[in-house]
């Protein structure tokens, strides 16, 4: 049984796919017009987590993830550079790609971009207009709240008692300051369509609606994104949405609290930010940021410094050696211990128990440090034989489909040095120690030390 905590409700709730075995996931994804910093990753992370988790329960996740290449900073910058929306985004773009990978995000099955889904938001426009949530003026058309009388159940604020919200001008103008806009009318903008309900662009919001109803359906599993989208963004896609179709938009909202820096959310508008480039740039692994971004749970604002960046990175080396080390176990015959697989089991257990119960990290990777501590006791005493070292392995390459942070030892060594290990392993077994040194040596110069032990070699990256 998975719990997940619903925004909606407050409340951890059992988790329930409306089709059994499929989850349909909805993740809010970037504004292109910038490279993306690790506050928006701790966002991406804490999905992927999400994503990662479920497929490890046996579901099959299709997720959609957007991409918001219109909007007022978009436009500022095609303007700025001269040049078309698209070649102005299309770089961001591919940068946001690379860095998915670089921290090892899974894919979604589906990238929308908000520019490649004019018609279907026009047409929702169009049916709020007919049903009479939504109306014109000055050529812009917004969403009418007070035809909508649950709006407000996400973010449960009292809005008879909030007469402004956020007021972006041109996005909150109308018969009330708290109406939004869904299409704005241009009149000198260079970047418009024409439509059946006039000449402009779209709104935000109307864009996840649109792209999410038009993968997922009208009624889908779960809606992520960090707590900041609750209120509007996330509010004004349920109003846009279920006033459309009359049905609940979402069943499972989940919302991460946000990286801060000294307290502070990290933002581009603050200057408080750094992108993954940064950190890669200052020497950082992305193994360690992905692990750092990760380990808090998702509820609880994680403060960023490059002193817990260190911690982090030292941990995911300690779990990366651990694993490492197992490798040279494998030559070591003899009858496995039955203790063996009761702790793999027991921690097997422990690892998924903590993750069901609303994505608790923490706990989970506090099972896997005490089986560590366990599996190197056995392994110091002698006792690891080859066919636990296997059953090990098995199981970490297994919990690493979700935490994806160790490397598969020998996989990310080039192949030249892994001949040369071959070559000194063989000098070894013939006695020739003076070329085995000479061999480390060679290694060592590559980046690479060798630490013999009396399991065989392993090696760390220095
Ligand atoms: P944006 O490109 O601003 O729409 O943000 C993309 C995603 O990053 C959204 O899910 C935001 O909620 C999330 N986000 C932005 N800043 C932070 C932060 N400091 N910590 C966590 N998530 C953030
Ligand atoms: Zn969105």
């Amino acid at each position: 049984m998975i719990m997940l905590f619903n925004t909606l409700s407050r409340k951890k709730e059992v988790f329930k796919p409306i089709e059994e075995g499929t989850v349909k996931m909805y993740t809010c994804g970037p504004t292109v017009y910038d490279f993306a910093h690790i506050g928006n990753f701790r966002a991406y992370v804490f999905e992927d987590l999400l994503h990662r988790f479920l497929e490890y329960a046996g579901y099959r996740v299709i997720r959609v993830m957007n991409i918001t290449d219109i909007d007022d900073k978009t436009i500022a910058g095609a303007i700025r550079e001269n040049v078309s929306l698209q070649q102005y985004t299309e770089k961001y773009i591919r940068a946001f790609f690379e860095d998915m990978e670089c921290l090892k995000l899974k894919k979604a099955a589906y990238f929308p971009r908000a520019t490649h889904h004019i018609p279907e938001m026009v047409s929702i426009i169009k049916i709020l207009l007919e049903k009479g949530y939504a109306y014109e003026k000055d050529g812009s058309i917004y969403f009418r709240i007070s035809s909508f009388p649950s709006y407000g159940k996400l973010s449960q604020y009292d809005f008879d008692r909030i007469t402004t919200a956020r007021t972006d001008s041109d996005e909150y103008e109308k018969e009330q300051a708290r109406d939004f806009a869904l299409w704005k009318g241009t009149k000198d903008e260079p970047f418009f369509w024409n439509t059946d309900i006039g000449k402009g662009r779209p709104g935000w919001h109307i864009e996840c609606s649109a792209m999410s109803m038009k993968y997922l359906g009208e009624t889908f599993d779960i809606h992520t994104g960090g707590v900041d989208n609750i209120f509007p963004h996330h509010e004004n896609e349920i109003a846009q949405s279920e006033a459309v179709t009359g049905k609940k938009f979402v069943n499972y909202w989940l919302h991460c609290a946000h990286l801060l820096v000294n307290g502070e959310k990290m933002s581009k508008s603050k200057g408080n930010f750094y992108t993954l480039r940064d950190l890669l740039k200052k020497g950082y692994a992305p193994d360690g940021i992905r692990y750092l971004l990760m380990t808090t749970h998702y509820r609880d604002p994680l403060n960023f410094s490059e002193q817990s960046l260190k911690q982090a990175e030292n941990t995911v080396k300690h779990l990366q050696a651990f694993h490492q080390r197992l490798f040279f176990a494998t030559n070591i015959n003899g009858e496995s211990e039955p203790e063996i697989a009761k702790t793999i089991e027991a921690a097997s257990e422990g690892f998924f128990n903590a993750l069901a119960d609303d994505l608790n990290i923490s706990a989970a990777m506090a099972e896997i440090f005490s089986f560590v501590r366990n599996v190197n006791e056995s392994f110091e005493a002698g006792k690891l034989k080859a066919k636990d070292a296997e059953k090990i392995i098995e199981f970490l390459n297994r919990i690493n489909e979700v935490i994806a942070v160790i490397e598969t030892a020998g996989e990310k060594l080039p192949g030249d040095i892994i001949c040369l290990i071959r070559k000194r392993e063989q000098a070894r077994k013939e006695k020739n120690y003076q070329l085995a040194d000479s061999i480390r040596n060679e290694i060592a110069d590559k980046g690479i030390l060798l630490e013999d032990t009396p399991y065989g070699t392993r090696w760390i990256k220095k």
